[in-house]
């Protein structure tokens, strides 16, 4: 029993930049090779590799659908993400379609705080107050979404 492998620190390197190179170097998805991995929703070892995503939104009126996206989902609960790939693919479809939400602009209050002024409209229809707060919740580097907490 002299010949079982020890894995050193080393080898561990050399595997993780031959595998970043097969990466860089395929056309395909770097999650291609994911099967059976563990969700982080339902727990279960049921997440792999897909490429008959769906992406589906409504953006002013009009109705987005984009077939067959690559990323990962889970066949136990159903949970899925797109891929970096079909994630650029939905940014250039949504990019400069209006959302139907009203814009408004961010700008900088100090001490490098950026302050976001919301429309009129907005707050009528949302009876927001002077001294109220909200929860911010980051959904993606381009959405947000924003609860305001009830007194
Ligand atoms: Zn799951």
């Amino acid at each position: 029993m002299d010949d079982i492998p020890t894995i050193t620190p080393e080898m561990v390197e050399e595997t993780k930049i031959e595998i970043a190179k097969r990466c860089a170097g395929r056309q395909g998805s770097p999650l291609k090779d994911i099967a059976d991995a563990a969700c982080p929703v339902c727990g279960s070892h049921t997440v792999s590799f897909v490429d008959d995503l769906v992406f589906e939104v409504v953006l002013a009126g009009e109705r987005i659908v984009i077939p067959n996206l690559t990323g990962l989902r889970c066949s136990n609960c159903g949970d899925f993400a797109f891929d970096s790939g079909s994630s650029k693919i939905i940014d250039r479809y949504t990019r400069n379609k209006p959302s139907g939400g009203y814009e408004c602009s961010i700008s900088t209050v100090g001490a490098g705080k950026l302050g976001m002024y919301l429309p009129k409209d907005v707050l009528r229809v949302m009876e927001i107050t002077k001294k109220g707060k909200a929860i911010v919740t980051p959904l993606s580097r381009r959405k947000m979404l924003v609860e305001l907490c009830s007194e």
